[in-house]
């Protein structure tokens, strides 16, 4: 699996962009952020399930997705389910009666750790994930957000189970973005199809730095040892157990001197913003043997 090229993906938050996007030869979507379509519904999920409005979110969710896999048909497409924070959730109708105030929501309730919470979240985007399946999208995987621990995904999975996700043959990926998934990657390891490194929260994490602090800014940087040795840590484990590992974190999106490195720790693909994607399969292509 090592030795053909890397494969190129694109991070994608707006459905509505596939169409602008989909001619490039990108070998599919690496990271499509659900976040988007949550908050184009304006209201807070628990609230529209109040409301008697889970199909209506099921069917938001199923056409914007959708509307990917068609383009990038038959290239995949990785769904990933909601990260929000407690503070974004807040600001969406009724989320002042469903999301209390945390002092830090960067580690708060959010990732893996809010469908224990609220399995309901992760079971309604199974279904659109399933949906999208039935209606021939097959080309759709679905990736967790901000893993912390092994249990969480066990516990995600006795739901993904429960929706026939794995019936249908349906690949399940993690992001690796919490140091806790770094150390013990190989526990993770026989319980997923792929992996794809964060390497915003990451750093953020591994580095102490809050990446939405702008007076940290110069601190938060991704080429740091400690950043590269967890990526190297977690490649190698890939590696071993011939996974893909990708990074879908904007560190080759922001720092293009940086993807040499990152493919030589072994990464299987890289996932960069549309902007960056013709600069990167040129860095790649001239990496190959023989590109002179
Ligand atoms: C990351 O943390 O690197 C990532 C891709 O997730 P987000 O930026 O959406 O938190
Ligand atoms: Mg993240």
């Amino acid at each position: 699996m090592s030795e053909r090229r890397p494969k190129i993906y694109l991070n994608l938050s707006f459905p509505p962009l596939a169409a602008r996007y989909a001619h490039l030869p990108a070998d599919g979507v690496g990271l499509l952020r659900a976040e988007f379509l949550a908050l184009s519904l304006s209201v807070h999920p628990k609230q529209l399930l109040a409301e008697g409005g889970a199909e209506t979110f099921i069917r938001a969710f199923t056409e914007g997705l959708i509307e990917v896999a068609r383009q990038f048909w038959p290239r995949p497409v990785t769904y990933r389910a909601l990260d929000l924070k407690s503070n974004e959730y807040r600001g969406l109708r009724g989320g002042q009666q469903f999301e209390e105030p945390e002092e830090n929501p960067a580690l708060g309730l959010r990732g893996c750790r809010r469908y224990m919470d609220d399995p309901e979240l992760l079971r309604l985007q199974a279904r659109a994930v399933r949906s999208v399946h039935e209606a021939g999208w097959t080309n759709v995987r679905l990736m967790l957000p901000f893993v912390r621990t092994v249990s969480e995904v066990l516990a995600c999975r006795e739901i993904l189970q429960q929706e026939g996700l794995f019936e249908r043959g349906i690949p399940l990926w993690i992001m690796v973005e919490v140091p806790s998934v770094v150390f013990l990657i190989e526990r993770f390891l026989p319980l997923v199809d792929g992996v794809s490194i964060g390497t915003n929260d990451l750093t953020q994490l591994i580095l102490g730095v809050d990446r939405d602090n702008p007076r940290l800014a110069p601190l938060w940087d991704e080429r740091d040892d400690a950043v590269m040795r967890a990526i190297e840590w977690v490649a190698r484990a890939c590696r071993e157990s011939a996974l893909e590992c990708c990074v879908c974190g904007d560190a080759p999106s922001r720092r293009p001197e940086l993807i040499p490195q990152l493919l030589q720790l072994g990464l299987t693909a890289l996932s960069v913003s549309p902007e960056a994607f013709e600069r990167t399969l040129q860095i790649v292509r001239e990496r190959e043997p023989g590109s002179g």
